[in-house]
């Protein structure tokens, strides 16, 4: 038995917070109306989205593709990290919150970085042709799909790119020895099979929901 993650209690969690969380007033805003909907979960929590800018900027990321973006607030965080000529192009469904995402990137001053694209995400992804465009792939959309997102996102990152995965604990029901759930079972066929795929450097995080990094070779 490996020494595992300190359990984070409220408490610790909340110094945590306290003592390394930079937020900003636009950030918590779109934190605060993205928690008022029923879907609240899908955002990131605020030390992901800050672990993504630094992602971004760690890698030199200029091309950033991001399968699911929801009220934007992933994107937000990524795009501020960009360079100014950098962009992130971003796959979700149509729905209520795209609006949401779109006044909040126009608001930060990054609208023009970010593209949204409307539809399922696998047309989208079938329809990005130049291998090796990316730098950075943010996974968080569907997740029976993951094991499908992930051979899309080594097609498409340099070699060096980052492909991220969230939800990789999936609330722990990934320890479930029969799910019932394609979403978790496809989550345990993803993280069983990352821990073996030579096409990429491995870690996972236990930040936030579990955040899986592959680095493609
Ligand atoms: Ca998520």
């Amino acid at each position: 038995m490996t020494t595992r993650t300190l359990n984070l209690d409220d408490a610790l969690y909340q110094y945590m917070l306290d003592v390394s969380l930079r937020d900003s007033p636009l950030k918590a805003r779109l934190r605060a109306e993205t928690a008022l909907l029923p879907t609240a979960r899908w955002q990131v929590a605020a030390e992901q989205g800050q672990f993504l800018a630094l992602l971004v900027k760690l890698i030199g990321a200029r091309r950033i593709l991001e399968i699911g973006t929801f009220t934007g607030y992933s994107a937000l965080c990524m795009a501020e990290a960009l360079p100014v000529d950098g962009s992130i192009l971003c796959c979700d469904l149509p729905g209520d919150y795209n609006a949401t995402a779109r006044s909040y990137w126009r608001e930060a001053g990054v609208e023009s970085r970010i593209e949204l694209r409307l539809g399922p995400a696998l047309e989208t992804l079938a329809e990005l042709d130049k291998p090796g465009s990316f730098d950075l792939v943010f996974i968080d959309a569907d997740k029976a799909n993951y094991p499908t997102y992930l051979e899309h996102a080594l097609r498409l990152l340099r070699v060096g790119g980052l492909a991220v995965f969230d939800n990789v604990l999936w609330s722990g029901r990934v320890l479930e020895a029969n799910p019932e759930s394609e979403d978790t079972r496809a989550i345990q066929r993803l993280n069983r099979a990352l821990k073996v795929d030579e096409r990429v450097d491995y870690s996972l995080l236990p930040l936030g929901d579990g955040m899986s990094l592959c680095r493609k070779r």
